[in-house]
C-alpha cells in the first residue's frame, strides 16, 4: 500500500487547529502559550490535566465563523495528499462547551463556520460528518443541556452523539441521555477505555447501548471485551499519537491486537493541533507495528465501511 488511505475516522475540532495559527492569535491578544501546550506541541508526552490546559487555551480562540472555518480546513488540509478511495473526516466538535462554558461564540455562527468548512471540503471530494461530544465526567445532566441546546437547531451535517474528556461516570447513568439523543435520529459513540479502565468499554456497549468505540485500547487486554467488540461490529477508533501521548501505561499499541482479534479498528489524528500528527503518519505508526498486508487492507476497508462521513445522512 504506497499511500495512505484519506479517512480520519476521529479528529476534535478544537484539537485540530493550526499551531501557526493558533501562536498568531495568542500573539495578537498578548498571551503566552501555556508550558503545557509548548510541550505537546515538542512531541513530549503531558499528564491529562496539562492536555486540558492546552485544549482549553488553544480552542480559547474559536471565537467567531471565520475561526470555526478556518479550523475545519486545517483539519481537511492535514488529510494524504495522495489517496485513493473515498475522502473523508468524522469531526468531534463540543458546542456546549464553545457556546456556553467558554462563551465564544453563538451556536448560529458554530454551525455557520462549520457549514462553511464542510461546502469547502466538498468543492474537494472530502465528506464531513459532525458527532456532538459531551464531557463524561460532567454527568448526564450535562448530556441534556448539550441536547437542549442544539435540539431546535440541529443541522444535517450533525449525524452522531459522544462522551469525551475523563471517564468517570459510568455510561450506565448516561444510558438516558443517549435514548434521548437517539430519538433525535442521532448515532451514539464514546470516549472509553482511554483514561479509563478496559472495563468501561464493555459497560459502555451492554450498558450504555454505545454503537461506536473511541480508543478503547485499555480493553485490549481482555479477550472477552475484543470478543464482544467483534462480535457486534462496534467499530473502534485508535489514534495512535494521541494514544501514545495520553494513555498511561500503555507500552506497546494494541491496534495489532485488537484487529486480529477481529475488531473493527479505524485510524484517526484525535488531537492533531495539540499532539502534531497527521493521517499519513498515524498509517505509517500502524504498518510499523508489524501489521500484515491484509491486515493494512482490512483497517482501510473498516475506515470505509464504518465512518460515519461517508453514511446516509440522518433519518430525522
Ligand atoms: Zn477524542
Amino acid at each position: 500500500m504506497s499511500f495512505a488511505p484519506a479517512i480520519d475516522r476521529h479528529v476534535h475540532l478544537e484539537g485540530g487547529l493550526d499551531p501557526v495559527w493558533v501562536r498568531a492569535q495568542a500573539d495578537s491578544a498578548g498571551l503566552s502559550v501555556p508550558d503545557s501546550l509548548e510541550g505537546l506541541w515538542r512531541g513530549e508526552a503531558q499528564a491529562f490535566e496539562g492536555f486540558i490546559e492546552a485544549f482549553l487555551f488553544s480552542s480559547g480562540f474559536l471565537k467567531d465563523r471565520e475561526a470555526v472555518r478556518s479550523a475545519l480546513a486545517a483539519i481537511v488540509g492535514r488529510l494524504p495528499s495522495e489517496s485513493e478511495g473515498p475522502r473523508g473526516v468524522d469531526l468531534w466538535v463540543s458546542p456546549h462547551f464553545l457556546v456556553r462554558f467558554q462563551q465564544l461564540l453563538s451556536l448560529e455562527d458554530l454551525w455557520r463556520g462549520l457549514e462553511d468548512g464542510i461546502a469547502e471540503a466538498r468543492q474537494q471530494g472530502i465528506s464531513v460528518a459532525v458527532v456532538l461530544d459531551a464531557v463524561n465526567n460532567l454527568g448526564p445532566n450535562h448530556g441534556h443541556e448539550v441536547l437542549d441546546l442544539v435540539q431546535d437547531q440541529l443541522p444535517g451535517f450533525v449525524v452522531g452523539f459522544s462522551t469525551g474528556g475523563l471517564e468517570r461516570v459510568p455510561f450506565r447513568e448516561w444510558a438516558p441521555v443517549f435514548d434521548r439523543a437517539r430519538s433525535l435520529g442521532l448515532r451514539i459513540a464514546a470516549h472509553a477505555g482511554e483514561n479509563g479502565p478496559g472495563e468501561n468499554v464493555r459497560e459502555a456497549i451492554l450498558e450504555g447501548g454505545v454503537a461506536r468505540i473511541v480508543h478503547g485500547v485499555r480493553a485490549a487486554g481482555d479477550p472477552g471485551i475484543l470478543d464482544l467488540l467483534a462480535e457486534r461490529q462496534i467499530p473502534v477508533d485508535v489514534c495512535p499519537s494521541s494514544n501514545a501521548t495520553l494513555v498511561t501505561d500503555l507500552g506497546a499499541h494494541p491496534l495489532p491486537t485488537m484487529l486480529r482479534a477481529g475488531v473493527r479498528c479505524a485510524l484517526g489524528t484525535d488531537d492533531p493541533g495539540l499532539i502534531p500528527c497527521d493521517l499519513a503518519g498515524e498509517w505509517r505508526k500502524a504498518r510499523a507495528m508489524g501489521l500484515t498486508e491484509p491486515e493494512m487492507r482490512s483497517l482501510q476497508r473498516f475506515a470505509e465501511e464504518d465512518a460515519w462521513c461517508l453514511a446516509k445522512p440522518r433519518q430525522k
